[in-house]
């Protein structure tokens, strides 16, 4: 087992396409860290570059305090499991399974115990004399779990190992990896674009946008307290509400005003956003999580929104609502920091009024048409900048 460490880690391939840039992250011996972020955002990449299957270009990797930067990819001693498994077809589980240590030639009891020790983590026990194409998906994604891990290997690293199941499979197996995981204590790299499986699976999360980590916490100080307005946006489904609004004071202390709509900050929401006070007078980007929001009458102090929609889940609905306050769009608010253009839609949005989504019980009785007040329960208001890409406005430890 072992702790690996990207030290300001960069790779920039051909044509200067910059994958991954000054990357550090300290990941802990028997850790289980998810790599977490759009499609080509790097986290394959750096993955990649602990199994040395990319050279690094700038930086260093390394494995329990070796610098692995020239290592053999062979010499590393870690295993990885890709989306294609790549089964041998006419070798049997066991054989599947056997392979890498029939290759360092350990001798056949050896293997055997192994093989076996393996399977019956892995639930395969039954399947040993089986060819792969008798296997469904969720087997087969174990034969190849198995094949990895049988030599013992310092790390495992996974590539988007489940985007081929369907999706009861793949809510089976994040929880099969995660019990392999903890049983065996080995430290993991898992990369995956799904926010969902990150959140469920990692003990921390590396959250990663163009190249560029933007937080490596817990997923739940992920959720509850994020960096800035991307990982706001990216984590959490449906996505975190942002309106504009203007931070304000009086002899009560410090509210936002949305258009001329009142929200008092206070309590713990103060405690986190004590730094607003120097955004008086200024447009801050206000956010609330879709179930985060209590739901009330119209009246007093309380955001008033109309309700255009009603989905329901099951146990939960989703309340889709039009405010008069200016919808703020996370892209928009990035690009004009680092100069991208923004994939956005604003230009087609009603500039007047802004859509929220709220996720209720579903034996709360809105329905369409509604008009309704909106409050977010305490301690879990956002403030964003405007004007720096959107970094969360909290009182940073010194
Ligand atoms: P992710 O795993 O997050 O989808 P990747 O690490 O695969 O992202 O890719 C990061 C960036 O590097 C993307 O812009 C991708 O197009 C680019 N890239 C990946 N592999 C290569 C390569 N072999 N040559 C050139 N560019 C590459």
């Amino acid at each position: 087992m072992a702790e690996i460490i990207f030290d300001h880690v960069s790779k920039v391939y051909k044509g200067n396409v910059k994958a991954v840039t000054d990357l550090n992250l300290k990941i802990e011996d028997g850790e289980f860290v998810v790599l977490v972020g759009p499609s080509g955002c790097g986290k394959s990449t750096a993955l990649r570059m602990v199994a040395g299957l990319e050279e690094i270009t700038d930086g260093k990797v390394t494995i329990d305090g070796v610098e692995v930067n020239d290592e053999d990819p062979g010499n590393r001693d870690i295993a990885m499991v890709f989306q294609n498994y790549a089964l041998y077809p006419h070798m049997t589980v066991y054989n599947n399974i056997a392979f890498p240590l029939q290759c360092h030639n350990v001798p056949k009891a050896e293997i055997d115990k192994k093989v076996k020790e393996i399977a019956g983590l892995l639930g395969l026990s039954d399947y040993l004399k089986r060819k792969p194409k008798t296997l469904s998906g969720g087997q087969r994604q174990r034969v190849a779990m198995g094949r990895a891990l049988v030599r013992e290997p310092k790390a495992f690293l996974m590539d988007e190992p489940l985007s081929n199941l369907d999706a009861k499979l793949r809510v089976q197996m994040r929880t099969e990896i995660c019990e392999l995981q903890k049983k065996m204590g080995i430290t993991t790299i898992y990369v995956t674009h799904d926010q969902v499986e990150a959140m469920t699976m990692g003990s921390r999360i590396a959250v990663m946008r163009f190249g560029i980590l933007q937080q490596f916490d817990t997923p739940q100080n992920v959720f509850d307290k994020p960096d800035n307005i991307f990982v706001a946006s990216f984590i959490g489904s449906p996505s975190m509400n942002f309106l504009k609004a203007t931070i304000q004071k009086d002899a009560e202390g410090l509210f936002a005003d949305l258009n001329g709509q009142h929200l008092r900050i206070s309590g713990r929401d103060l405690d986190r956003h004590s730094t607003l006070e120097d955004y008086i007078g200024k447009e801050v980007a206000f956010g609330v999580r879709p179930e985060h929001f209590e739901v009330k009458e119209a009246i007093g102090d309380v955001l008033k929104a109309h309700v255009y929609h009603v989905e329901l889940l099951g146990a939960e609905k989703l309340v889709y609502a039009e405010i008069d306050a200016e919808q703020v769009f996370p892209d928009v608010v990035i690009a004009k920091a680092t100069g991208e253009k923004p994939s956005g839609d604003e230009a087609t949005e009603n500039k007047g009024k802004a859509k929220l989504v709220i996720k209720i019980d579903s034996q709360l009785n809105i329905t369409d048409d509604m008009e309704i007040g909106l409050v977010p329960r305490e301690g879990l208001m956002h403030f964003f900048d405007l004007d720096d890409g959107g970094s969360a406005i909290v009182k940073r430890p010194e």
